[in-house]
């Protein structure tokens, strides 16, 4: 049985990748930072090893991953999906961003990845594993005032590749480039709600509507499996389309 490690896979995304990845059969732990959202999912599924970690804090991830060996004995990771981070890309303008804000974004996202993975790296080598990095279709595209977030996206795409170059032959690692993702559905009890989309935000789309977490989470299956073998250093945009759409103000 193959064993994979989500971060923010508690809510949103990550949640939807754990349940996809539990379907098939794989065993699952995850690590977030909402201490209610991981209980849960604990609750909702006992056999998940489910931790309250923030990606970000070096000490926590150091204790988490003394569980995660624990958890997985003699066996290696096969997969580590490095996904935790701020949904919400509005900064505000630059002028005003406070550094403490600039270094939260970029704690979360860049530097959250790069513990998980330190940690991960010994565990992966010894599965073959692979590695997984949430970007954003925001890492090649932007809205205005959204530079912390962008500059961090565009930082785990760089990440990707190198650790591509360096972590070869034994670990495959790969970047996912969300668009709009609708995770009102995914979120903890109390947050959880029913999202409603006009039309014109479903039509924008080429495939006519909104993306939901199955749909990043079918492409983390492929990713992580066998007949990915040959895939490494690449990025995947799944946005329905939108990215491939010239938009001129009419
Ligand atoms: P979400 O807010 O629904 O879920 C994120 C989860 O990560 C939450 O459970 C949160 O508690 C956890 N988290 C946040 N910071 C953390 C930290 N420092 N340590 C541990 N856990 C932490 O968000 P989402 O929309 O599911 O986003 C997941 C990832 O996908 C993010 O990296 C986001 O940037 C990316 N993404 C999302 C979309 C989208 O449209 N939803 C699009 C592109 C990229």
């Amino acid at each position: 049985m193959k064993s994979a490690l989500i971060t923010g896979g508690a809510q949103g995304i990550g949640k939807g990748i754990v349940q996809r990845l539990r379907a098939d059969g794989w065993r699952v732990a995850l690590f977030d930072l909402d201490g209610e959202a991981v209980a849960e999912a604990k609750a909702d599924d006992p056999e998940l090893l489910a931790l309250v970690v923030d990606v970000s804090d070096e000490s926590a991830v150091r204790t988490g991953f003394s569980q995660v060996r624990d958890w997985l004995g003699d066996r290696g990771l096969d997969l580590l999906v490095s996904n935790a981070g701020i949904a919400d890309p509005q900064n505000g303008p630059i002028e005003n961003l406070a550094l403490q804000d600039w270094r939260r974004m970029l704690d979360s996202h860049v530097t959250g990845a790069f513990l998980m993975i330190r940690e991960a790296v010994p565990l992966l080598r010894k599965a073959s594993g692979s590695i997984l990095l949430m970007s954003s279709t925001r890492a090649l595209q932007s809205e205005p005032e959204t530079e912390s977030y962008a500059a961090s996206k565009g930082a785990l795409l760089a990440l990707s590749h190198a650790l591509a170059v360096s972590l070869g032959p034994k670990i495959r690692v790969n970047s996912i480039l969300p668009g709009w993702i609708e995770t009102a559905a995914y979120q903890k009890k109390g947050n959880r709600s029913v999202a409603e989309h006009t039309e014109a935000e479903k039509a924008q789309h080429p495939v006519g509507r909104i993306g939901d977490p199955k749909d990043i989470a079918g492409v983390v299956a492929f990713l992580a499996s066998d007949d990915a073998g040959f895939i490494t250093g690449q990025r995947f945009v799944v946005d329905g389309g939108m990215a491939a759409r010239l938009i001129y103000t009419a």
